[in-house]
């Protein structure tokens, strides 16, 4: 089993400065490589990460034009690479879309460390030409010999350390007969058939009103103040735009933390419930993101994240996680007798069956029908 950790850094100016840097080439290299790799196809022939390696080591890396590629780690830019490799391996699978070029602005920045001259000690974790950086967590930070996919990345205010390795710890063992079924809606975020509360839609919290309510403030400001600076039919940047951008930007960070947080809570009460599988719809939310009405309640709460978040702590688990096929009627079904009820409509929050009498809320019948839900 892999064990993913994440651990916030708390580096020293200088150091920043140097991640800062790493993030910086990586982002060079890639896009080199991008456009090596079309000039390549342009040109008949077939390009590789390998070639493309090969070519920034023997070109870029010995121009003395570029010895600040000197400065970081050399798995920065080889890294870079296989980052390459992965975008167009995906895009020719259709699983997205072409790669394009990175910059400071839209990319995370991140970039790769050397995983064998990874060690933690005395608070302090060695990254490679870096140095030892302070962090903190509250992860065991084993030393390994080997790490997986080491990586640093910015996320507006903080820079953190990812990475993965195996780990052997005692399969905790199962509930053979609990079956969780997760209904996810708008107006709570998650209806599970054993557990007698809700999970509540954390964006209707007095929290995240506030925060919004402070994010529209802030927004109309900049936007006034966009108006007022404006130069002919130019739109001009000022100090104080700019610092509000910056909080504004802060404020989306703060926002996007509270609601993975939020999923993350939900997902562990969930796992431990210890099932022996859980049971989702299979969401059809690229179609549901169509529904202008839906879409914003659908981005805000994380659908994606909460079925990602679940398959891979039910992977982790031993767990098995079932996505109940799309035709599947798991409103419709009585989950006393099995009737089904075709006329049932999407205002009726409360399901009442006309044959057997129950009278049940919408979403936690469908929850445990997904529970009950049988692989054909
Ligand atoms: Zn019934």
């Amino acid at each position: 089993m892999i064990k993913a950790i994440k651990i916030r850094l708390k580096p020293t100016n200088e150091q920043e400065v140097l991640m800062f840097k790493s993030a910086g080439c990586a982002r060079f290299a890639y896009n080199w490589g991008l456009s090596k790799w079309e000039e390549m196809n342009k040109n008949g022939f077939k390009p590789s990460k390998v070639k493309i390696r090969a070519e920034f080591n023997n070109t870029i890396k010995k121009d003395r034009e570029f010895v600040w590629l000197k400065e970081v780690s050399a798995q920065v830019t080889q890294h870079a690479f296989e980052d390459l490799n992965d975008a167009y391996n995906n895009f020719f699978k259709g699983l997205s879309k072409h790669p394009k070029f990175k910059t400071k602005k839209r990319s995370r920045q991140c970039f790769y460390v050397r995983y064998d001259a990874i060690k933690f000690k005395d608070g302090k974790v060695n990254l490679e030409k870096i140095g030892k950086v302070k962090y903190k967590t509250n992860y065991d930070t084993p030393n390994l010999p080997k790490y997986i996919n080491p990586k640093c990345y910015f996320d507006g205010k903080y820079w953190y350390l990812t990475l993965g390795f195996e780990h052997n710890e005692n399969q905790v063992e199962l509930n053979k007969d609990l079956s969780v079924g997760i209904d996810l809606g708008v107006s709570n975020l998650a209806i599970v058939n054993c557990l007698d509360k809700p999970i509540k839609n954390i964006n209707k919290s007095i929290k995240i009103r506030k925060v919004k309510k402070k994010l529209k403030r802030l927004q109309r400001q900049v936007s006034r103040k966009y108006e007022a600076n404006k130069k002919g039919k130019e739109f001009v940047k000022t100090k104080n735009i700019i610092k509000l951008e910056k909080q504004i930007k802060l404020i989306h960070r703060k926002l996007n933390n509270i609601r993975l947080n939020h999923i993350h809570q939900a997902t562990n009460k969930i796992v431990k419930l210890k099932p022996y599988r859980v049971v989702m719809e299979d969401l059809n939310i690229s179609g549901m993101m169509k529904n202008k009405h839906l879409s914003e309640s659908i981005q805000e709460q994380k659908f994606y994240e909460f079925i990602r978040q679940m398959k891979y702590k039910c992977e982790f688990n031993g767990m098995e996680f079932v996505a109940a096929d799309r035709l599947y009627p798991s409103s419709k079904i009585c989950s006393c007798c099995g009737s089904k009820k075709e006329d049932l409509k999407l205002k009726d929050r409360v399901y009442v069956c006309d044959k057997c009498g129950l009278e049940i809320d919408r979403d936690k019948n469908a929850s445990i029908n997904l529970g009950a839900y049988k692989i054909a």
